[in-house]
């Protein structure tokens, strides 16, 4: 599922598998349903 933030005034959409950051929900949407990262980045 794509989190939502607010950076600068924008709002941003964050693939929750790799952390890819879109400016458009769709893209971001459509972006995580093809992601083939299983593990999130962030997780060390
Ligand atoms: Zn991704």
């Amino acid at each position: 599922m794509v989190s939502q933030t607010e950076r600068d005034e924008m709002t941003w959409y964050e693939c929750e598998h790799c952390g890819l950051m879109f400016d458009d929900e769709s893209d971001a949407d459509q972006h995580e349903r093809n992601c083939d990262s299983e593990e999130p980045s962030y997780i060390q």
